[in-house]
């Protein structure tokens, strides 16, 4: 059958529009669940109401070859560590904990505005970049000033953050808050690692993560007026 060639055209441009009316913000998401003996069931009483942003990488034993998906897991397994999700530089998504369980994450900390928070795990959901962070994020924790200058010479663009995962990062965190509507999109709702953990423990996600891409301009200022903790 020929179909006139208006006709088509009509055709095309509603597909288009329908297209264009209904965008998926639900981002893709592949299956990678690390075994059960990684996490634990959420207590009953737990109500979700923060994720937790991370960064990981493989620069303190392969500085070469830091960002490696299946590699970053294994390193988590031994480690005896998880999180719900694992963003790779290239924006790919990967799920390795179900967010109805306890993923291991966030360790000790404190709130400075909650300080009844005892636990941050059983409430929370968290999300790890493949990421480098600043001078000041790396050495000591993970590698000596000497091998991150070296690092940061051979492959700049290995510091900070990548634009797809901004992008992933913020279809995810849509996603998220849509499911849990405790989870409010403010700066005590979604948080770095360090504002948990204090800076002396973790980094992460660290001085390079611009928290304006995700909605949350204020971020640093918010910490800082809370920073006795830190
Ligand atoms: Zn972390």
């Amino acid at each position: 059958m020929r179909i006139p060639r208006q006709a088509l055209l009509f055709l095309i441009s509603v597909a288009f529009i329908a297209f264009g009316a209904a965008p998926t913000t639900q981002p893709k998401i592949i299956d990678r669940l690390m075994p059960m003996t990684h996490s634990r069931p959420r207590p009953t009483t737990a109500t979700i109401d923060t994720i937790v942003l991370h960064f990981s990488s493989d620069c303190s034993q392969h500085p070469d070859h830091p960002y490696d998906v299946a590699k970053q897991i294994q390193i988590y397994l031994k480690a005896q560590v998880s999180t719900h999700y694992l963003i790779d530089r290239e924006g790919n998504i990967f799920r390795l904990v179900d967010e109805k369980r306890t993923a291991w994450h966030a360790g000790n900390g404190s709130l400075p505005w909650d300080p009844s928070r005892k636990s941050m795990n059983n409430t929370s959901i968290g999300i790890e970049m493949l990421a480098i962070g600043s001078k000041a994020d790396m050495v000591p924790l993970f590698m000596s000033a000497t091998k991150y200058d070296d690092l940061a010479k051979k492959h700049p663009e290995w510091i900070g953050f990548t634009d797809p995962e901004y992008s992933s990062l913020k279809r995810l965190i849509a996603d998220i808050e849509s499911r849990h509507p405790e989870i409010k999109h403010d700066n005590h709702h979604i948080i770095g690692h360090e504002d948990w953990a204090g800076r002396k423990r973790r980094t992460d996600p660290g001085q390079t993560f611009d928290w304006a891409k995700i909605g949350l301009p204020d971020h640093a200022a918010a910490m800082k007026r809370t920073a006795e903790h830190q």
